[in-house]
């Protein structure tokens, strides 16, 4: 199952997020894929607020790959690729391992070598100005 939102704002992208969040449960992963701006953390952000999190804790993880947000239904693990080239280091995250606690939002999923069974796939493409088309794939449980 597709579906295709296109959103006017960075809140807008994040409301897509946040209408996510109640059809995850721990195990979910989603995949996000799309340029630098595109909109991806904003996306998280209203993810985690969709899960009860505090949507300023999140952050783009510059330092650490993966940060866990606490606190809400479902802890949140967001990790960002976008550093990481080498697949071995990629790897060594051990994504495997965290993914059964919680959600996990994955940004730059592009370089994984191999997407996790039964992820969620959100693309966003950046359209003129504030305008992004938000593609979310791979559940049957997608909001309307
Ligand atoms: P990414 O994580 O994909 O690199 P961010 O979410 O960090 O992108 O940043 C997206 C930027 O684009 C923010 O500065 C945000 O305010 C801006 N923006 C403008 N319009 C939108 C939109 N429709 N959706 C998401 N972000 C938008
Ligand atoms: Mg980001």
């Amino acid at each position: 199952m597709t579906k295709t939102i296109t959103t006017q704002s960075e809140k807008e992208t994040a409301d897509v997020g946040r209408a996510l969040a109640p059809t995850l449960t721990a195990g979910s992963v989603v995949l996000l894929v799309g340029d630098l701006g595109a909109g991806k953390t904003a996306f998280v952000r209203g993810l985690a607020e969709g899960l009860g999190i505090h949507p300023d804790e999140v952050s783009s993880p510059t330092f650490t790959l993966i940060q866990e947000y606490r606190g809400g239904r479902i802890s949140l693990f967001h990790v960002d690729l976008y550093r990481l080239d080498d697949p071995r280091e990629i790897d060594d995250l051990g994504l495997d391992e965290i993914t059964v606690d919680g959600v996990t939002a994955i940004e730059w999923a592009e370089k994984l070598r191999e997407a996790p069974r039964g992820a969620i796939d959100v693309r966003i493409e950046h359209r003129d100005g504030d305008v992004r088309e938000v593609t979310l794939s791979g559940s049957s449980a997608l909001p309307s």
